[in-house]
């Protein structure tokens, strides 16, 4: 009945093999399945929910947009306040509009890059999802990994069948990681690239953290070139620090979108940026419309979220850290013990393992070339029997949260221990 057995390949097979798990009721750091089996789960709906499953501040506070009106087809009170909580915490955020999906956010983005520049181009990195769109489904994670060119020739490998060919021969892919590679790639087309997208941590090739100084180099060759830069802090938003990655590096992109833990499993995504380039939006010069833009509810959940992150001077940050120092440290200390050739890459409480020979993975090339998904996945199938629901896809990253106690750390770590055998 439903392709799949659900509503993205990513909750199918693909990921969690022939008889893909229900899941259907969660609380707290714990998930239990159409069977009634218990789970810690550090996947956390795709890093949507950065307090967890049904915390209470939040369902009551969708409880009480509900109660009040879920659509008024006008401006809403609530969604000036999400703004404001978004001005402070974000330093880039001089004006802000809020979408639904973060795949939303991009295509808004892009479509302002272009309007407001003139430009036709835009510059992506391998590796880099950005939502499903056509103009940035390519050389994301095409399966199976083809050949991907030389690194100063990358070869475009579509993400998708159906795509319009000719979008994407706007869209210039480049390794990321690669300043010189960059900068080539800049000096190929002058005149034409209206913005260069990037995640700030590789998110969606496990985890891989920026090289030191690269996001402030990639900002100073797009500020010389009058290209816009634009940061998709889709997953890094609300997670790495209270402002994403723009506060953590110490960054100062033109645009920046979110999306996943601002609506706390609702969908709420925007973006922001300097008020020059978003005021292009006005009366709709560049376009962008949605029924569903800043929903009541959704706003509801976004303001209690951003409310309960930012009280006692960042504590939330400080927690979640901690515990994932206290998890990453003891994964990487059961691979030392047990002699196992596998690392934790994390940037704050994302982290992914990596069934690799290697000390560190760079880029998506090293991704593709030393990293084992396949025994990467029948590790964390394994884990679901024992109650442990990490990342079932290589690519993705699992992620602590707010509702993670230091008593799931434990738990977590003894299953691992004996789920190991079963992939060594
Ligand atoms: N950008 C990044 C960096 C993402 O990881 C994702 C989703 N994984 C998106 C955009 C698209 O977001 P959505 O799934 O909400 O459309």
């Amino acid at each position: 009945m439903l392709i799949d057995g659900g509503s993205s390949p990513s909750r199918g097979p693909a990921n969690y093999g022939e008889y893909p798990i229900f899941m259907r009721r969660g609380q707290g750091s714990r998930l239990y399945d159409v069977d009634g089996n218990e789970y810690i789960d550090w996947m956390m709906g795709f890093g949507a929910l950065p307090l967890g499953h049904a915390d209470p501040e939040i369902t009551q506070a969708i409880a009480e947009g509900a109660a009040t009106g879920a659509h008024f087809a006008t401006a809403t009170e609530v969604e000036v306040e999400v703004a404001e909580l978004l001005q402070q915490i974000v330093p880039n955020a001089e004006v802000v509009r809020f979408a639904n999906t973060g795949t939303e956010a991009v295509m808004a983005v892009i479509r302002l890059a272009r309007g407001v520049t003139g430009r036709p181009k835009i510059i992506k990195f391998e590796g880099h999802y950005h939502g499903w769109w056509d103009d940035v489904l390519v050389s994301s994670n095409p399966l199976p990994p083809g050949d991907p060119g030389l690194s100063g020739n990358p070869v475009k490998v579509s993400d998708s069948a159906g795509l319009n060919r000719r979008a994407l021969d706007d869209t210039i892919v480049v390794p990321w990681n690669d300043l010189p590679a960059l900068e080539r790639a800049i000096q190929n087309h002058p005149g034409e690239i209206a913005v260069v997208v990037t995640e700030g941590v590789m998110a969606n090739m496990g985890v891989i953290p920026p090289q030191p100084g690269y996001l402030e180099g990639l900002q100073s060759l797009t500020r010389r070139h009058g290209i816009l830069s634009f940061l998709d802090e889709t997953v890094t938003g609300f997670r790495i620090a209270p402002g994403g990655c723009q506060e953590y590096y110490k960054l100062k992109p033109d645009i920046v979108s979110f999306g996943k833990a601002l609506g706390c499993g609702l969908p709420v995504a925007a973006f922001a940026g300097r008020a020059d380039i978003m005021s292009a939006l006005t009366g709709g010069g560049v376009l962008h419309y949605g029924t569903h833009n800043a929903s009541r509810i959704g706003m509801f959940a976004a303001r209690a979220n951003l409310r309960k992150l930012t009280r006692d001077n960042g504590a939330a940050f400080r927690y979640i850290w901690g515990l994932a120092d206290q998890l990453a440290g003891g994964i990487t200390d059961l691979f030392r013990r047990t002699g196992t050739a596998a690392i934790v890459q994390r940037v704050g409480p994302m982290f992914q393992i990596m069934f690799t020979e290697r000390d560190a993975i760079r880029d998506y090339r090293e991704f593709c070339q030393h990293v084992d998904r396949r025994k990467y996945q029948r590790f964390s199938w394994k884990l679901f029997e024992y109650g442990i629901y990490t990342s079932p896809a290589a690519t993705l990253h699992s992620i602590v949260t707010l509702a993670h106690s230091a008593s799931d750390v434990e738990k977590t770590l003894a299953a691992m221990e004996k789920a190991l055998p079963a992939v060594t």
